[in-house]
C-alpha cells in the first residue's frame, strides 16, 4: 500500500468521556494530533493533559455541537492551537435520557435530534473545508445500535436522531467521495461508560444484558475505539458508506 504523509489534525467531539476519550487516546497513538472538544471544559482539559502526558499532542476547547457559533469558534481556536487543519472528526459528543413516549416532551426529543444529528452537521461544516484543500479526510459519526434496530422501549428520540445519523453519513459519504473524504459509522451496542450510568441502568440489567449477549459482556470503550480506528486507518482507504457496528452480537 502506497504510504501517505498526512498532515492535520483529528477532531473528536465528546472527547471528554467515555467513547470520545478511549478514541482520543486511540487516534494519538496512530499519531494524530488531537482536538478535543465537548461541552464540559473541564473533561476536555483533562483528557487533552492526559493525551499529552502519555507523549501525544493535544488541545481541548468547550463548545456545544449544537450551537454554530461555539462550533465555529471552537474549530478555528483548536485549528490554531494545533498549527494543522482538520482532517479527521469523529462526532461522539451525545445524551441519552430515557422518555417513554407518552412523557416524552418536545424539548427532550428537539434536544436529542439537536445534540446528535444538529451537532453532526455543523461540525461536518466547520471541518470540510479543511478537507476538500487536501483531498484528504475521514469522517466518523458514532451512532448506535438503536438506530439500526430502535433499541428498545422509551428512546424513539434517541433512535431518530442515531438512524438519522446514518442516512446523513451516507449521503456524505456520496457527495464526498470523488474529494477522497470516507464518511462511515460506527453503531456501538451497550458500551459501559458514564453515559450509561447516568441513564440509570442498574447493575442487575447490565449484568442480565451481558448473560444474553452472545459475546458475554458489554462493551469497553475501547472496543469502539478500536473500530474507528480503523476507519480512520490507511487500511480502510477504500471503505466509505459502512455501518461497523461493535455489539459483542447483540444485534444480529
Ligand atoms: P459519555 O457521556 O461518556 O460521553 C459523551 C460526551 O459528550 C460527554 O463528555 C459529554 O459532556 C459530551 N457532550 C454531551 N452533549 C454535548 C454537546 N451538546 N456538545 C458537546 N459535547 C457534548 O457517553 P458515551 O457512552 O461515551 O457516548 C458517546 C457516544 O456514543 C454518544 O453519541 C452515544 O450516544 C453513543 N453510544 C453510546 C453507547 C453506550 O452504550 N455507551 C452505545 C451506543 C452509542
Amino acid at each position: 500500500m502506497q504510504l501517505r504523509v498526512r498532515r492535520g489534525a483529528a477532531l473528536i467531539t465528546g472527547g471528554g468521556s467515555g467513547i470520545g476519550r478511549a478514541v482520543c487516546f486511540e487516534l494519538a497513538r496512530q499519531g494524530w494530533p488531537v482536538a478535543v472538544l465537548d461541552i464540559d471544559a473541564g473533561k476536555a482539559e483533562q483528557v487533552a493533559g492526559e493525551v499529552c502526558a502519555g507523549g501525544g499532542s493535544a488541545h481541548a476547547q468547550a463548545a456545544d455541537v449544537s450551537v454554530e457559533a461555539e462550533v465555529r469558534t471552537a474549530v478555528a481556536a483548536l485549528r490554531s492551537q494545533l498549527g494543522a487543519p482538520m482532517a479527521v472528526l469523529v462526532h461522539a459528543a451525545g445524551i441519552c435520557t430515557f422518555a417513554p413516549l407518552a412523557a416524552l416532551s418536545v424539548e427532550l426529543f428537539d434536544r436529542t435530534l439537536a445534540v446528535h444529528l444538529r451537532g453532526a452537521f455543523l461540525c461536518v461544516q466547520a471541518v470540510v473545508q479543511d478537507m476538500l484543500d487536501q483531498q484528504w479526510g475521514r469522517i466518523v459519526a458514532i451512532s448506535s445500535v438503536a438506530g439500526l434496530s430502535g433499541g428498545g422501549p422509551a428512546i424513539s428520540h434517541y433512535a431518530a436522531a442515531k438512524a438519522g445519523l446514518v442516512g446523513f453519513t451516507k449521503a456524505l459519504a456520496l457527495e464526498l467521495g470523488p474529494a477522497n473524504i470516507t464518511c462511515n459509522v460506527v453503531a456501538p451496542g451497550l458500551i459501559d461508560t458514564p453515559l450509561v450510568r447516568a441513564a440509570g441502568l442498574s447493575e442487575e440489567t447490565l449484568r442480565e444484558m451481558e448473560r444474553r449477549a452472545p459475546l458475554k459482556r458489554i462493551g469497553q470503550p475501547e472496543d469502539v475505539a478500536a473500530a474507528v480506528g480503523y476507519l480512520v486507518s490507511e487500511q480502510a482507504s477504500f471503505v466509505t458508506g459502512q455501518v461497523l457496528s461493535p455489539n459483542g452480537g447483540v444485534y444480529l
